[in-house]
């Protein structure tokens, strides 16, 4: 049996899903994230892939690789994790070397939102075939990840795809980056959520009730569909940027269903009503939800994770070796 296991962690939880080497789910499960050090933050990976190997029914020595997803900017040559303010990974922090030492396995570390992509471009590609896609998450921030070529690209220092932080309105409220005008601070869950709490007078409403009360209340919906505007610039932005086949929107946001997506849909509309430039880019079959059950940040980070075992791969190597030898 090879096993391998796919986690996303983030700032709230960990959840983790582990599949067999025919694809098939073995075992899952989901832990609240405890950063407050990072020796916490290892002890809790290691505990929750022996939760995963519980449910499975299957021994450590099962596993062959673990994916992981993690809010952050990741260096891929040597795995070093840095502005993971949630989990209070500031400095660049070894965080692969440490998991591998800790698992004792082979860890392959992604950029949450990039390992989403990585899941939602194997989502997207169960229905057609496809060589790029952008997959946008909107949730509590904006970000982007990118296929390209059939490869999930990251670009040279991890960070293609932010587009959260492309200033939108030089008038818009202060980001959590320092400047002003995000689309991440005018178009997020909780930007949704202040714009309302504003215009209905501190009404308190979480961003899924704004989303609701938007087609019975004026003011909800003028935020909604201001957001929508915001948005639909951002899949035009990615549409024309790389010319990909696909725009895959998932994250917590459009959860909301069809009260995230109607407005959505009308905005891209009304860009194209303009041009027929944006018309022939944006037509509204590009642009997909992602099924509220396909958790894509988790199976990203499945895909991400190796499917030989160190010892399959010793031998590649080895075999690689002799045919080297044997050809000169
Ligand atoms: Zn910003």
């Amino acid at each position: 049996m090879n096993l391998r296991v796919g986690l996303d962690i983030g700032g709230t939880k960990i959840a983790a899903l582990a599949v067999d080497q025919a694809g098939n789910p073995r075992g899952s499960a989901v832990r609240p994230t405890d950063a407050a050090t990072p020796d916490r933050l290892i002890s809790g990976v290691v505990d929750i892939v022996d939760l995963v190997l519980q449910d499975a029914g299957l021994p450590r020595s099962a596993l062959v690789s673990a994916g992981i997803g993690i809010p952050g900017q990741i260096e891929p040559v040597n795995g070093t994790v840095s502005h993971a303010v949630n989990l209070n990974l500031r400095e660049p922090y070894p965080l692969r070397a440490t998991l591998q030492k800790a698992l004792g396995i082979p860890v392959v570390l992604e950029n949450d939102v990039r390992a989403a992509a990585w899941g939602a471009y194997h989502w997207a590609c169960a229905s057609e075939s496809l060589k790029s896609l952008a997959y946008l998450s909107i949730g509590t921030g904006i970000a982007a990840g990118l296929i390209l070529d059939g490869h999930l690209y990251r670009g040279a220092h991890g960070m293609a795809g932010e587009i959260g932080h492309i200033p939108m309105d030089s008038d818009g409220p202060r980001c959590s980056c320092g400047s002003f005008g995000c689309l991440e601070a005018l178009a997020a869950g909780p930007a949704v959520a202040a714009r309302a709490a504003e215009s209905l007078r501190g009404s308190g409403l979480s961003t899924y009730e704004v989303y609701k009360l938007a087609a019975t209340n004026p003011q909800a919906g003028r935020v909604v569909a201001q957001t929508a505007g915001y948005l639909s610039r951002a899949v035009l932005l990615l549409l024309m940027a790389y010319d990909v086949e696909k725009v895959v929107i998932g994250g917590g946001v459009s959860r909301a269903g069809e009260a995230f997506e109607q407005p959505l849909r009308q905005a891209m509309a009304d860009l194209r009503s303009h041009s027929p430039l944006v018309a022939s880019m944006m037509p509204d079959n590009k642009v997909v939800i992602i099924s509220p059950d396909y958790n894509a940040g988790v199976m990203g980070a499945v895909y991400l994770a190796p499917d030989r075992s160190p010892e399959a791969r010793q031998e590649d190597n080895e075999k690689r070796e002799d045919s080297r030898l044997l050809t000169v």
